[in-house]
This record gives structure tokens, sequence and C-alpha cells, in this order.
């Protein structure tokens, strides 16, 4: 097992990622995990706000040392992770939103972040951020009442977080052995997709490019999405917020 090989717990902390990066800095090894009980700057893509009430929900951090070839993976291994945790936990089957939205029934269940610190062609160190709604109860929050769903909800009573935390690294160990093998997460990732074939839209918050109106055609090995632009013209997305259009 790489991953729990050392693991930081924080009652209280700004960041789990910031914490990680500073060990990974430091010389940690690979599999450590920061985790925390609340954090009080958790952020997303676009340094977006990850609301996370004290003690109801999983924050977690994982400082690994893929080469380059395996980065495109780390993303996929964290979503496939965290479904696959739902599906044990809840019973229900999850679906994922390109690029890194893990939804049960429509609603985001799952944050996913990955952040990397590269020289040349080597990576220095990874680190998978994910916040996992565990015991949130959304329509507390007006923010993500309609948009946000949690493991509770879908169990009908509170979680254990500790249990709940055990098998998220189980099955995130589980696919990062597989990356290390060499092994392509792509197929079983994409097969949990939710949006191909379907029209939609592409903005990328915090450029200036232009929202593209498309239709997602397929995923490509490194989990870009190549989509069909509404004047016929194929475009490959690495990056960027995807809606649904009607
Ligand atoms: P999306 O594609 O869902 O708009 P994103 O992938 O760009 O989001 P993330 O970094 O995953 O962004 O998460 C930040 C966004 O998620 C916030 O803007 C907010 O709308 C939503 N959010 C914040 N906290 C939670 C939570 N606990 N559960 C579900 N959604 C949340």
């Amino acid at each position: 097992m790489i991953i729990g090989s050392r693991i930081h717990f924080f009652r209280q902390t700004a960041s789990t990622m910031d914490e990680c990066r500073s060990l990974a800095r430091t010389g940690s090894i690979e599999g450590t995990v920061v985790s925390a009980n609340f954090q009080g700057a958790g952020r997303g893509r676009f340094q977006r706000l990850w609301l996370s009430p004290s003690g109801e929900n999983i924050q977690v951090s994982i400082l690994l040392r893929p080469t380059i070839t395996q980065l495109p993976y780390l993303n996929m291994a964290a979503a496939l992770a965290a479904s696959n945790t739902a599906r044990e936990i809840t019973g229900h089957h999850s679906e994922i939103k390109w690029p890194n939205d893990v939804q049960l029934a429509g609603k985001k269940l799952c944050g996913i972040l990955i952040e990397s610190e590269i020289s040349g062609v080597e990576v220095d160190f990874a680190i998978i951020g994910i916040g996992l709604n565990v015991n949130l109860e959304p329509g507390r929050h007006e923010e993500i009442k309609n948009s946000a769903s949690s493991l509770k909800q879908f169990c009908g009573r509170t979680v254990s977080r500790s249990q709940t935390f055990r098998i998220l690294l189980k099955h995130l160990d589980y696919y990062y052995e597989r990356i290390k093998a060499g092994e392509s997460l792509t197929s079983e990732w994409a097969s949990k997709l939710n949006m191909l074939g379907c029209n939609i839209q592409i903005s990328f918050p915090g450029t200036n490019k232009p929202t593209i109106n498309c239709k997602a055609d397929s995923l490509n090995e490194d989990g870009s999405l190549s989509v069909r632009i509404d004047d016929g013209s194929m475009f490959t997305a690495t990056a960027g917020e995807v809606t649904l259009r009607s």
C-alpha cells in the first residue's frame, strides 16, 4: 500500500493542499496523506470556495510522485476512487462530469483538484485533493442546496467519516498501483462519464477564451475531451467548465 503510509490529521487548517505542498517540498514520502476536520480556506478549481462545515465531510490531500506520463491518470484515479467509495457505502452508482466532478443523481458529491510541480520533464510531486460530502446537508446551504449531494442523503443515516476515509484511501491506492504498473485508466473512467454525445457549452473561467457551443464527441487517452463545435469544426478541451445545453 502506497497511499496512507503517513497520515497527518489536523483538527483545523487553512488548506490541506497547502499543508501537503509544504510536506512535499521538504521531502515527505509518496503516499503521505493530509486531512483535516475543518479547513478555513478550502478551494476548488479556479480558486473557487469549497464549502464544508466542520466535522461533516472529508477533505484530504495526497502527495504522490508520479512520472510525467502517469500524471494525466491522477484525476481519473481520484474520480474512480470516489465513485467506488460512494457505491460501496450507498449502493448507488455515481457518474463523473468531465473533467472532475463526481455526481450522485446529477448532484455534486465530490470535488477533485490536482496540483503539481514540474521541473522540465520531471514531476517533483503531484497532490490529489478530494473534498467528499459525507454528512453534509445541502439544504442548509443556500449556495449549493440545489447542486450538491452527500453520502448521508443516499444512506438516510449519518455515515462514519473514518470508515469512508479508509474506503476512499483503499480505492485510491488500488488505482494508483495500476497507474504505477503502467496501466491506463481511461476506458474505465470514460465509462462513467455522463455527457458524451450531448450538446454542451464549455466555458474557460479565469481566461479570456470565448465560450464554445458544441457536442461532446469522444475522450482521448489523456482525459481531454474532443468536441464538435456547432460550425462543424473539432476542438480538444483539456480544461474548462461544462454545462449541458437543452
Ligand atoms: P463545477 O464544475 O461544479 O461548477 P468546478 O469543478 O469548477 O465546479 P470545484 O473546484 O470542483 O469547481 O468546486 C467549486 C465549486 O463547487 C464551487 O464554485 C461551488 O459551486 C461548488 N461547491 C462548493 N462546495 C461544495 C460542496 N461541499 N459540495 C458540492 N459543491 C460544492
